[in-house]
């Protein structure tokens, strides 16, 4: 197994580093006397330890193992101070389940412990699964970095329409990730990732000056349109976004109220107090926010009464099986109602068919996207769309 202790860096900012050096030190001798005689134990970096446990019944034994180690590392850590935890995650392959060799086993555990970090599990035995998970988000990683300089990542717009007037609203913009071996990745799989890696940062830095220098190009013919750019979680905690919002709408020349951001239901719920700071940091700068998948989270009237947004978007699962499912029927429904008796534009996603939109008209509800109007284009497409509509009398004026 590899014992890798987590939090080196708190550690030496709380105790220093030559106590939190000795704190490691004592750490390492008292794992070499919990080892008995064919055992081994090793240091094999200034924070990870191999150990080699022989003669182990099964897995639970080897589990039991684990947890006397854990125990150990908290002992040492209470030694140096009350409130000092020393954290560690513990990643193990067995012999001959996993392989023979010390060498493979060695590298085996530290694809277990790689696994529990990311898994957030502090005991992790190897699986070939996880592990073959860990390598295709690496190479995944690794490929995304270089899209993100070749321009294979493109950004898609989606039409919105006013169901009073017919005419487009607006767009939003929907990444496409297109990767030369690979082929199409879809966003769900490449956002979510980019969100653990930390790539967002940069894609949606693209997005938004994408976006920017788009509607800079349609000002002309469409001078009211706004597009729409989805942002994560971790975007809408850190205080950056403003500053990208303010750079790109500079540099374009566009009106920050051209541009709207869509922030799920649930990654609102994620950190209420930091979420809700940065986005009326978006709004007083003059951006329009939407809370997008309407009905999948869990915000309660009291939260909605309170949050800082222009825009409500009924998520398209309810949308699409409103005309088939009463209880989806009713939650489209009470959406709309629920948006506009607190004051917000309500959007309905995932139209496929005539009798849809017309349903949603009927119902009160402003404005639809979605593939019955029009599917998610390229950046030209999208303007040939727009100029189509106009000559018939759909664009906005
Ligand atoms: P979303 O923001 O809810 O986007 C709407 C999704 O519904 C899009 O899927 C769109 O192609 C799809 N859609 C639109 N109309 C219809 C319809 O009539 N029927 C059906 N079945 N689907 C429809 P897509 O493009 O695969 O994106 C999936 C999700 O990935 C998005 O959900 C959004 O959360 C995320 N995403 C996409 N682009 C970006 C981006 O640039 N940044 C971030 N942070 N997230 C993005
Ligand atoms: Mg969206
Ligand atoms: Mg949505």
């Amino acid at each position: 197994m590899i014992v890798h202790v987590q939090g080196v860096e708190r550690l030496c900012a709380s105790i220093g580093h030559v106590r939190a050096g000795k704190l490691l030190d004592d750490f390492y001798t008292r794992l070499c006397t919990i080892a008995r005689k064919n055992d081994a134990v090793e240091r094999i970096g200034d924070r990870k330890f191999a150990i080699l446990l022989n003669g182990m019944r099964n897995q639970g034994h080897v589990s039991l193992a684990a947890q006397k180690i854990e125990r150990l590392a908290r002992e040492t850590g209470s030694k140096y101070g009350d409130q000092l935890n020393l954290n560690t995650t513990i990643g193990i392959a067995l012999c001959p389940l996993h392989g023979e060799e010390a060498a493979e086993l060695m590298r085996l555990a530290e694809i277990a412990s790689l696994d529990g970090r990311c898994r957030s599990e502090s005991v992790c035995f190897f699986e070939e699964k996880a592990a073959q998970k860990l390598f295709m988000d690496w190479s995944l990683e690794q490929r995304l970095d270089n899209a993100l300089q070749s321009g294979d990542l493109q950004l898609h717009y989606q039409p919105k329409i006013c169901l009073r007037t017919g005419k487009i609203v607006g767009a939003e913009a929907l990444m496409r990730w297109h990767e030369p071996e690979i082929g199409q990745i879809s966003p769900d799989i490449f956002i979510d990732l980019a969100e653990s890696t930390g790539q967002i940062v940069d894609l949606t830095q693209f997005a938004i000056q994408s976006a920017c220098r788009e509607l800079a190009d349609w000002q002309n013919l469409l001078p009211n349109l706004s597009v729409a750019v989805n942002i994560t979680p971790s975007i809408i905690q850190s205080r950056e976004i403003v500053d990208v919002l303010e750079s790109a709408t500079n540099i374009w020349g566009v009106s920050p109220s051209a541009l709207t951001l869509e922030v799920t239901e649930n990654a609102l719920m994620e950190d209420r107090e930091a979420s809700h700071e940065i986005l009326s940091q978006i709004r007083e700068f003059g951006s329009r926010i939407s809370i997008d998948d309407f009905g999948t989270g869990y915000s309660s009237f009291a939260y909605l009464k309170e949050i800082p947004a222009d825009e409500l978007k009924i998520d398209r699962s309810f949308v699409m099986g409103m005309l088939n499912d009463t209880g989806d029927y009713k939650i489209v429904e009470h959406s709309i109602a629920i948006a506009k008796s607190f004051g917000l534009c309500v959007v309905a996603e995932g139209i496929e068919s005539a009798a849809m939109l017309e349903e949603l008209r009927k119902l009160g509800c402003d404005h639809a996207q979605g593939y019955f109007i029009g599917e998610p284009t390229r950046a030209v497409d999208f303007e040939a769309f727009c100029q189509k509509a106009q000559t018939e009398g759909r664009a906005k004026e």
